[in-house]
């Protein structure tokens, strides 16, 4: 049962970030009409949980808040709907949200938590660096407290993504976001950049730069910060379980981070209309929209082969992929079992209690699809 799509609604894009290629392509965006189709269609309509809308950057399309409309009128079973952006515009960002939150409210569906999450991927001009422009640090600041705003009247949740990578770890710049994040108690996540040739339209599967020693030394060093920042509290996105995990990778151990896709709960629709298993390889291609329905991808032949080429790239992904959320929550509730529980001392217990509650408003908070 599909539970979550990743829909890239545009490949149009302002920024000019070194990690991502997207800015340079040229599709026309996915009309409505066709977004609708898919949306409605039979394998998405009963089951979808979550919609992610990207891009390129989303809050170019002036029809956005019609996609998130006809998602809460139409996905019954609908829980979380975010988009992404890259601040640049964040009079685009603010008015569209503002439009999607109300659109929440006219169809009564409260019962969906709608999320804006922020890409920030660094301090002053660390940021301007990675987005590759200038004072585009000051107007992630500004749309966040504009959004923070109009958050409150309108209930919903505003978090930042920060992508880990060479610019950011070579000049401390990661660091020094994990501090400032731990100070202000900000909602962040941080995810390793990865050869994503789908997500972030690249073409070579190394160019996180896994190769380079010195370069891997000093991620390794900042996830073992990060995730000992995140079990001692003092990160208010608690993704402990993926720093560790990811860590054990970067060292040499087998995956064991989970993901939605390789479950088949999850895929992607990109700008230009092709449906992928999975965001890191387009050998996951399973069909494209403008030749055939979502259904008839869904169920077609071209998905199972595509399925299993995909698989054959799990062992080395160091994808931080989607769902892992919801596993540190069966983590930490069922590390050995029942009978592990009734050991706890009640200090214990009580502690184990407060981070699922924790969890369980960071599960809610629906940045976190990319956990
Ligand atoms: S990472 Fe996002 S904001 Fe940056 S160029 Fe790619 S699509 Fe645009
Ligand atoms: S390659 Fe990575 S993202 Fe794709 S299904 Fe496998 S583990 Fe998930």
């Amino acid at each position: 049962m599909l539970e979550l799509i990743e829909f890239t609604v545009t490949s149009r894009c302002n920024a000019r970030c070194r990690m991502c290629h997207m800015w340079q392509r040229r599709d026309p965006d996915i009309p409505l009409e066709k977004i609708k189709e898919v949306l409605g269609s039979r394998a998405v309509r009963g089951s979808l949980i979550n919609l992610v809308l990207t891009g390129g950057e989303p809050t170019l399309r002036d029809d956005l808040p019609e996609i998130f409309r006809f998602a809460f009128e139409d996905l019954g079973r609908l829980e979380y709907a975010t988009f992404f952006t890259n601040s640049l515009n964040p009079r685009l960002a603010q008015e569209a949200a503002a439009k999607i939150a109300a659109y929440r409210k006219q169809s009564g569906r409260k019962d969906v938590s709608f999320s804006v999450g922020l890409s920030l991927d660094g301090i002053g001009k660390t940021h301007d660096n990675v987005r590759g422009v200038d004072g585009a640090f000051g107007r992630v600041m500004e749309n966040y407290l504009g959004l923070k705003a109009l958050a409150e009247r309108g209930c919903f949740d505003v978090g930042f993504n920060f992508t880990v990578q060479r610019e950011n770890v070579l000049d401390g710049g990661a660091q020094a976001m994990l501090e400032a994040a731990e100070g202000a108690l900000f909602p962040i996540t941080f995810t390793l950049v990865y050869g994503k040739d789908v997500f972030l339209n690249r073409v070579n599967i190394d160019e996180w730069g896994g190769q380079d020693e010195a370069y891997r030394r000093e991620v390794v060093r900042f996830y073992e910060e990060a995730a000992r920042r995140a079990d001692s509290g003092g990160l208010i996105i608690d993704n402990g379980t993926y720093y560790r995990r990811i860590l054990s990778q970067l060292k040499g151990g087998p995956r064991t981070l989970p993901c939605l896709y390789k479950e088949k709960k999850a895929c992607l629709v990109d700008a230009d209309g092709s449906v992928y298993l999975c965001e890191v390889t387009k050998d996951s291609l399973a069909g494209n929209i403008y030749e055939n329905n979502f259904d008839e991808i869904w169920n077609s032949k071209q998905k199972d082969s595509a399925y299993a080429k995909m698989l054959r790239h799990c062992p080395d992904c160091l994808s931080s992929c989607l769902g892992s959320g919801r596993y540190q929550l069966k983590e930490v509730w069922h590390s050995g079992g029942m009978a592990g529980i009734a050991k706890l001392s009640l200090g214990e217990f009580r502690k184990r209690m407060k981070r699922i509650s924790r969890l369980m408003k960071q599960y809610r908070y629906a940045v976190i699809p990319r956990l």
